[in-house]
């Protein structure tokens, strides 16, 4: 999905009055009745329908017809719109650039603050992919379902927050957390790429071993990444060391499928290394015995963060709604697998079928070098 800078750049005080109203108003009608619309907003009725009008026609609402009543709903762009704009006002950013990631359930972009300093946007979009699924499990969001994609967009971006914040203060390799507004997330732009674009590394044994340890010292501060993968794990340019990032799935130690999720985690890493790296070693973290550690609970981050504000019951909506989407996955996902599996014994046939880690390398440089010249060209305007 592209963020439209323009769309940022005209818009009058009381279309955005009207906009924040479908916001409002969307947050239990799937479709906003344009009375409610003009209710919210305090604008006189003709005025509002100029600009639904106005707003529709930059995509940010989108008109919808044919139910039981005429009105509208807040779109993904419309929605960007809110959050940029709030971030914006913060002067957190002040204009943005290319794109350099889509996430299976995220927007990576680069932006820049006014200084030209850049960094990194993450828009959430969990509901992207199998949100239909989900919806047709009818309690699953209860009132809350009209909203739900943006419910849980915002859900996302306020967990992964608040696990990058205490991650950071707490000294563990994560880039620096910025600001977060609705279901975006700024933070530092990491000089780094994924493990998975890299194909040699100068001590397999090494980066191994300083991954296992991240693991032991999640756990030893009551915490699981829960999606520790090559994807999720970035090698910095300058040392050489690992940065982890993408926390919405993170669970504590004390979850009741906190070993399951840790050796899921553990797995993944032993994987990885054994086929692109050829690199398979024996010792490896074991639950248990990593919570009997001494240093195990010297820190409880979980419990830190659970104190910071976000919910039991938001924890447990996103938890459900991550692992609902991940099991549709699975099936799938477990096909790949044993087609890779057989033709693993190479490395490169394994990147021919995904695209070519090389090329996925150069061409993300190529997005970043662009993006460096173009995030001035697009700023967001102040009113
Ligand atoms: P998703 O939840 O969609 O997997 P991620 O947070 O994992 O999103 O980010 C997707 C990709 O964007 C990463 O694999 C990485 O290439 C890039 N990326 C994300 N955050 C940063 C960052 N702070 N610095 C540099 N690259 C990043
Ligand atoms: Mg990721």
């Amino acid at each position: 999905m592209k963020l439209d800078v323009n769309d940022i750049r005209y818009i009058t005080s009381e279309e955005f009055r009207v906009l924040t109203a479908v916001e409002m108003g969307s947050k239990n009608h799937e479709v906003v009745p344009s009375s409610l619309i003009t209710q919210i907003s305090g604008l006189r009725n003709g005025g509002v329908n100029k600009h639904l009008g106005s707003l529709a026609k930059r995509n940010l609402i989108a008109r919808v017809q044919n139910t039981k009543y005429d009105g509208y709903r807040l779109t993904y762009g419309g929605y960007d719109y809110l959050a940029m704009r709030a971030l914006s006002k913060r002067n957190s950013i002040h204009s943005v650039g290319n794109q350099i990631g889509v996430g299976k359930e995220s927007d990576i972009y680069v932006v820049a603050d006014e200084e030209g300093k850049q960094m990194v946007l993450k828009l959430h979009r969990l509901g992207r992919t199998s949100f239909r699924t989900i919806k047709t499990n009818r309690d699953y969001m209860g009132k809350r379902k009209s909203a739900s994609w943006m419910y849980m967009s915002r859900l996302g971006a306020q967990k992964e927050w608040a696990f990058m914040k205490i991650l950071y203060e707490h000294g563990f390799p994560v880039p620096k957390p910025i600001d977060q507004a609705r279901h975006c997330i700024v933070m530092e732009l990491m000089d780094a790429f994924p493990l998975r674009q890299i194909n040699e590394v100068a001590s397999p044994g090494q980066l191994y071993s300083e991954l296992m340890d991240l693991i032991v010292r999640f756990a030893h501060s009551g915490l699981i990444h829960g999606d520790f993968n090559e994807f999720n794990i970035l090698i910095r340019e300058d040392t050489g060391k690992a940065v982890v990032i993408d926390f919405p799935q993170m669970v504590s130690t004390s979850h009741e499928n906190a070993e399951w999720y840790f050796n899921r985690d553990v797995e993944c890493i032993r994987t990885f290394f054994r086929r692109r790296f050829r690199y398979e070693s024996a010792i490896y973290p074991k639950f248990r015995s990593t919570l009997n550690e001494p240093g195990a609970g010297d820190f409880q981050l979980d419990v830190i963060v659970a104190a910071s504000g976000f919910s039991k019951q938001d924890m447990k909506a996103l938890e459900e709604y991550i692992e609902n989407t991940r099991e549709n996955e699975d099936g799938s996902d477990d096909d790949e697998e044993s087609e890779e599996e057989e033709a693993d014994e190479s490395v490169s046939e394994e990147d021919a079928e995904t695209g070519g880690s090389e090329a996925a390398d150069g061409s993300d440089r190529t997005d970043r070098e662009e993006a460096a010249g173009d995030v001035s060209s697009s700023s967001i305007p102040q009113d």
